[in-house]
């Protein structure tokens, strides 16, 4: 019953709240990892674009206008990593905070070690448990653009909110029921001990060495590889690519090496 009031509500916001033709291509062209989506792709995320809008408030701070463009790009990005997962894995918070620049929240949280913490230094993001995802405008617009960033914010953030759906991020999200945790943990414990490693010698690693600082910053700076250069992680961590492949159901590499292809 409450799925099937579930359903119902989701057609009626479609058919209400579909995004202008024109904003869409507008936000579309801005994220220049999205070309290698099929039209089918595309139009699944519109959905979840749509539905992600209706359900989450996108606010500015400190004065800052959210316009309508900004909205379904971060949107957008949100929504690539859910795109064939469970929607309501973004269940259980309810805003996106956005600044005109970085920023020093008076946000604070207690772990589960009763911890409290509180931002310090000014950030580009944070998101916290059961709370909002806060993101600087100029670097969510400046990491739009994989090819001259070689980062992601958007796709970062809201990967420590699938983190998060547990507690505290880890670099392990709730896993669906056939893979035991023991086996993530075992794969990406692995990978993670290669790379600090690299880090610590000071290579110059093709991955943000950001990814070193911990279990939970491997998993978010590896997710953004995965969506926005796939074929980087295959390179650098094949087992990652194939253990992420299988989270989050798409094979960006696949729709990549199609394009180089045609
Ligand atoms: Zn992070």
């Amino acid at each position: 019953m409450l799925q099937t009031l579930r359903n119902w509500k989701r057609r009626r916001l479609l058919a209400q709240a579909a995004i202008p033709e024109l904003l869409w291509r507008e936000a579309l062209e801005s994220l220049p990892f999205l070309a290698v989506y099929t039209d089918a792709e595309l139009e699944r995320l519109r959905e979840r674009v749509v539905v992600f809008l209706a359900e989450k408030s996108i606010l500015g701070a400190r004065g800052f206008e959210v316009i309508p463009l900004m909205r379904v790009i971060i949107a957008l990005q949100a929504c690539v990593l859910v795109l064939n997962l469970d929607p309501r894995y973004y269940d259980g918070w309810e805003s996106v905070i956005v600044y005109p620049d970085e920023f020093i929240t008076d946000l604070e949280y207690e772990d589960e070690a009763g911890v409290v913490h509180r931002a310090h230094e000014p950030l580009a993001g944070e998101a916290m448990p059961q709370g909002p995802v806060v993101l600087s405008w100029p670097d969510v617009e400046a990491s739009a653009d994989w090819s001259s960033a070689g980062m992601n914010l958007v796709i970062h953030e809201f990967a420590h909110k699938l983190d998060m759906r547990s507690g505290e991020a880890n670099g392990c999200p709730p896993l669906p029921a056939e893979m035991p945790p023991r086996s993530w943990q075992k794969a990406m414990n692995c990978a993670f001990d290669h790379f600090r490693a690299r880090v610590e010698k000071g290579e110059d690693t093709p991955i943000d060495s950001y990814a070193a600082e911990s279990p939970a910053e491997f998993f978010a700076v590896l997710s953004e590889v995965f969506f926005a250069d796939p074929t980087l992680l295959v390179h650098e961590y094949p087992k990652i690519y194939e253990l992420f492949a299988w989270f989050y159901k798409q094979d960006p590499a696949s729709r990549t090496e199609l394009l180089l292809e045609t």
